[in-house]
Parts: C-alpha cells; sequence; structure tokens
C-alpha cells in the first residue's frame, strides 16, 4: 500500500481524521490524531512528532521529542468513531530519523530480519489463540487494597457455590464450551466483534464460547508473518474492547479474572518456512514433526524460564498455570495434551498445517516482544541442535494430570511467579541478544520496570484474601 492509496482510500470514505498508534514497552496502544485536511504524502511518509517521555517503558524527559510514522499496510477504518477515522499503526522514529531501539514494533522487525539472516528459514509464521471474558460491567473497590473488581455476569452469580442446584440453561460450572444458546448468551456479540474485524482486514477463521462460566470467549483468525500478527492482535484487542463496550459490556483480556475456573490463554501456533517450503514436517517422525521442528521445541522449552518474563509478564499470569484448567503446567511437549506447554496439533495432516503450540503465553503479553522472544528461542535450539528428549522434556502422552507421583517427580514444571521469570530472564538472555534483536538496555529496563511498577507495589498491598485469612487471628 502506497501514500497514494491511503489518500484514495480516505477520499472514498470521506475520512476526516487519521489516527496515529503506536504501542508502548508493556503492551498498550495510544495514540495522536490528525484532521484528514493536514494529511498528505509528505506527512504519511514523515509521521507525526509526539512526546515521548510520558510512554510508559520509553525514555525520560530529557529525549522526549520522537516521531511516529505510519505502517500504510495497517490501515483500517476505525468503526467506533463519529467521524470516519482511519487508524493506523506507526514505527517509533528519535528525532535524528533513527528508529527508537525500544520500539517493541523494532525489535519484532529485527527478528525477522534475523531469521532471514540465519539462512535457517525465510518466514517464521505465528497463530495466536486469544480468549477473554465479557463482562457486564465493572466498579471501583475503594478497600485499601485498591484492586478493580469485575462484577460478574449473570452466568458466574447463578453458579456460585452451586453443587447440583437446577441452572436452566445457565452455564454449568466450567462447561461454557460449548453448548448453543439459550445456554450461551454472547452469540451476537461475538458475531459482531467478528464482522467488525473482518472490516478491519482481519481473516477470521471461527468464534465460540469458552470453558469458563461467566462467558469467556475464543476469536481465532489466521496465522501470519510475526510482526503483521502482533500489529493484528493490537487490533484484535481494539475491536472486542470497542465492541463490548458498545453493548455496555466490558472485555477482559486478563489471564485470570475468576477463581476457580478457566483462565485466558494466548496459546500461539508456530512454524517456519523456506519460501514455500515447510521446516516442521517429516513423514513418521514423532506426530510427523521434522528434526527442526524438534530443536526449535527444545529451544523453547530450554529458555522457557526467561521466555515467560516476555510471554507471562504479569503477576496475574501466574494465576492461570496451575492445575485443573487446561493451562499448561509441565514443561514438556506432547501429542494433543493440554497440560503440556508445547502441544502438537493432532490434526495435523499435512506439511504445510504442521506446526507446534506453545500454550503458556497469555494476552498480558506484548505481541511484538513476546513472539521475537519465542522465536529466538526456537533458532538457538535448532543452531544447537538441542533434543528436547535428551533434556527431559518428553515427549509425554498420557494424561500428565494421572501420572504417579513418581512419574510426575521427573517433569519439570512451568515457573511460577513473575518474580522467578524476572530472575530467569536476567540469568538468561543472551539468545535474545543474537543479531542484535535485543539490546541489553531493553532488557535491563523490561526487568526493572516490571520489579518497580508491578511486582514490589503489589507486594505492598493487602489482599481481600488476607482479610478472610487474617483479620480474625
Ligand atoms: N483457557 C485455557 C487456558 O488457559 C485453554 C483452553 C483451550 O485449550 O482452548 O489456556
Ligand atoms: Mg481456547
Ligand atoms: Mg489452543
Amino acid at each position: 500500500m502506497t501514500s497514494r492509496d491511503i489518500l484514495e482510500l480516505m477520499k472514498q470514505h470521506d475520512v476526516q481524521m487519521v489516527d496515529f498508534r503506536i504501542v508502548d514497552v508493556p503492551g498498550r496502544q495510544h495514540h495522536v490524531t490528525v484532521p484528514a485536511a493536514e494529511i498528505d504524502e509528505e506527512v504519511l511518509e514523515r509521521g507525526v512528532a509526539f512526546d515521548g517521555s510520558s510512554v510508559p517503558g520509553f525514555r525520560g524527559i530529557e529525549e522526549s521529542d520522537m516521531v511516529m510514522r505510519p505502517v500504510l499496510e495497517t490501515a483500517f477504518l476505525d468503526p467506533f468513531t463519529e467521524v470516519p477515522t482511519l487508524a493506523v499503526s506507526c514505527n517509533v522514529y528519535e528525532p535524528s530519523g533513527n528508529r527508537y531501539e525500544r520500539d517493541p514494533r523494532y525489535i519484532a522487525e529485527k527478528a525477522e530480519e534475523y531469521l532471514k539472516s540465519t539462512g535457517i528459514a525465510t518466514n517464521a509464521y505465528f497463530g495466536p489463540e486469544l480468549e477473554f471474558f465479557i463482562f457486564d460491567d465493572v466498579r471501583f473497590d475503594s478497600t485499601q487494597s485498591g484492586a478493580f473488581y469485575a462484577v460478574d455476569s449473570e452466568e458466574a452469580v447463578w453458579n456460585s457455590g452451586v453443587g447440583d442446584k437446577n441452572l436452566g440453561y445457565h452455564v454449568k460450572n466450567k462447561s461454557g464450551y460449548f453448548p448453543v444458546a439459550p445456554t450461551d448468551t454472547q452469540q451476537d456479540i461475538r458475531t459482531e466483534m467478528v464482522l467488525e474485524l473482518m472490516k478491519a482486514g482481519i481473516r477470521v477463521e471461527r468464534h465460540h464460547h469458552e470453558v469458563a462460566t461467566a462467558g469467556q470467549a475464543e476469536i481465532n483468525f489466521r496465522f501470519g508473518t510475526l510482526t503483521r500478527t502482533a500489529d493484528t492482535v493490537m487490533t484484535y484487542k481494539y475491536i472486542v474492547r470497542n465492541v463490548a463496550r458498545r453493548h455496555g459490556k466490558t472485555a477482559t483480556f486478563m489471564p485470570k479474572p475468576i477463581f476457580g475456573d478457566n483462565g485466558s490463554g494466548m496459546h500461539v501456533h508456530q512454524s517456519l518456512f523456506n519460501g514455500d517450503e515447510p521446516l516442521f514436517y517429516r513423514e513418521g517422525g514423532y506426530a510427523n514433526l521434522s528434526e527442526t521442528a524438534l530443536h526449535y521445541i527444545a529451544g523453547i522449552l530450554y529458555h522457557a524460564p526467561a521466555i515467560l518474563a516476555f510471554s507471562n509478564p504479569s503477576t496475574n499470569s501466574y494465576k492461570r498455570l496451575v492445575p485443573g484448567y487446561e493451562a499448561p503446567v509441565n514443561l514438556v511437549f506432547s501429542r494433543g495434551n493440554r497440560s503440556a506447554a508445547v502441544r502438537v496439533p493432532v490434526a495435523v495432516v499435512s506439511p504445510k498445517t504442521a506446526r507446534i503450540e506453545f500454550r503458556t503465553p497469555d494476552c498480558t503479553a506484548n505481541p511484538y516482544l513476546a513472539f521475537a522472544a519465542m522465536l529466538m528461542a526456537g533458532l538457538d535450539g535448532i543452531r544447537r541442535k538441542l533434543d528436547p528428549t535428551e533434556l527431559g522434556f518428553g515427549p509425554i502422552n498420557k494424561n500428565i494430570y494421572e501420572l504417579s507421583a513418581e512419574e510426575k517427580a521427573q517433569i519439570k514444571s512451568v515457573p511460577g511467579s513473575l518474580g522467578e521469570v524476572l530472575d530467569a530472564l536476567e540469568a538468561d538472555h543472551e539468545f535474545l541478544l543474537e543479531g542484535g534483536v535485543f539490546t541489553k538496555d531493553f532488557i535491563r529496563n523490561w526487568i526493572d520496570f516490571k520489579r518497580n511498577n508491578e511486582l514490589a507495589p503489589l507486594h505492598l498491598r493487602p489482599h481481600p484474601y488476607e482479610f478472610s485469612l487474617y483479620f480474625d487471628l
């Protein structure tokens, strides 16, 4: 897409505003809006200035003048504005004209460049599956914990504390997947989300209610290349949240909003191609996987504690990674097993669809950073010819939940807290620095940001459950 195409599109749809968007370090979008009358080919080339000092994770005020320059192929008509508005994702530049090294999009692009430079493959494909909850409302709770609480949907209220009670058509505990209406009350809102996603150019493959009782949903879109798929994740979250708001509801991608019910993941399907040639398939191999795929899996599992600092980067992430809720808890690979961190989908029938599914990630990840980190780990596995079986990562074919204590003792678990994975990243990040994809500054900044802005402040706050444990002690 060229600047001319954009101007043509703007004319066609009577666009009056252009919304320039960037992604901060933790993974939220920010925007500045420019009237269409101010937009010409030069502005689309050159970009617009903004103050980088108040963007979370970017630098301090001494280097506040920055530029966001549109990536034209990301443009879509924003369906939520009152006047026709074109939204476009941007790359961040320093005033000198250099790319800004803390721009997550830059890191994602560098990972793709690095892949090509290794000669291993030309393309890495990523297919993330985002799950989320649609709640009725959120309210501010003014207790000392200062937390926001979701007001559970009708379903959760009905369900709380019931055993054999007749629930009529209300979703039974952990049974949201996937009875038809009237049990599924969110069909129409999901469909509306899908239609808006499609209008924004996203190729949606299906939608369904997810397992959790209180209105959990999943909408799947087609896989794509690394950076463009991360762009899609940002647009997807924007559209899902704003369709929910249109209906007076609220959507959250928090990994574990409700204790005792399934959480929301962002499983990431991955494969490598050399031009048209798929590299993850070998007929007759374990689950028809090639040696390259097995090395890639080994790289992911070997570096998992460090990768999780990007793919599961919130304190809440670790409330999801517990047994009993289809979230992975074991650092192993397996054909079909949902408690394994790496699953090889068994419906794999053709060389082109051969892929691995890393099930650990969740939507609090910044997708640009998380995908880049996974690719770097996988490539490290290929370069060092790591063998997942020699490293004790399986394959495990039984239901892991049903293994004996002895068998279980052989299996490594996913890390249990944000603190642990930040320590792991501090100790193991050489593989991310290859080809200058991540910088030491970025990793230092990430660890400090997460420790100082999330871990430490959470630790200081009295937790609501502490009242139940200790109030009367
Ligand atoms: N919601 C589950 C998770 O936390 C996954 C369910 C599924 O397999 O789609 O990962
Ligand atoms: Mg799912
Ligand atoms: Mg999945």
